[in-house]
């Protein structure tokens, strides 16, 4: 089911090639702990096929790492007590993607913990949010 690329390091571990503390898998998945956890129990869902990113993965894998995600909040809500979840997917450089093949962050959140929301919201001319609207329709 994997197809490796020699310079990922997430092919890496799914090929049992590099250290991971893996908490969950499947045909199409596994889940490991992230090295740099944001909070307590923060995970990483990997499909097994490497692809780069939410642009280009397939739609049969996408589905199963989404419910890979759910499937490992449901663990950590039954194990680490936590208050609430974020699910988290970087597509590029620009969006803060660092590792190039795709994954979904798992982070459990904890009503004491650090975290913070990585945007102001800001109000917005309501005509501007209907041209973007109709520019994102007119793409389908
Ligand atoms: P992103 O910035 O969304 O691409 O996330 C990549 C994540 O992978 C970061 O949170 C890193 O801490 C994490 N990471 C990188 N290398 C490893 C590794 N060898 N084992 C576990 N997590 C890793
Ligand atoms: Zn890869």
């Amino acid at each position: 089911m994997s197809e490796h690329q020699s310079d990922c390091i997430f092919c890496a571990i799914v090929a049992g090639d590099s250290p991971a503390e893996i908490v969950d898998s499947d045909e199409h998945t596994i889940t490991l702990m992230d090295i740099n956890p944001a909070t307590k129990g923060h995970a990483l869902v990997v499909p097994r096929r490497h692809t780069e990113d939410l642009l280009t993965i397939g739609a049969e894998e996408l589905v199963h790492a989404a419910l890979a995600a759910q499937r490992v909040a449901r663990r950590m809500e039954a194990t680490l007590d936590p208050d609430g979840f974020n699910l988290l997917n970087a597509t590029r450089a620009a969006a803060w993607q660092t590792v190039f093949h795709f994954h979904i962050h798992v982070i459990p959140r904890y009503e004491d913990d650090p975290l913070q929301l990585p945007w102001i919201p800001r109000g917005a001319d309501m005509d501007e949010i209907s041209a973007i609207a109709a520019t994102i329709r007119e793409g389908q």
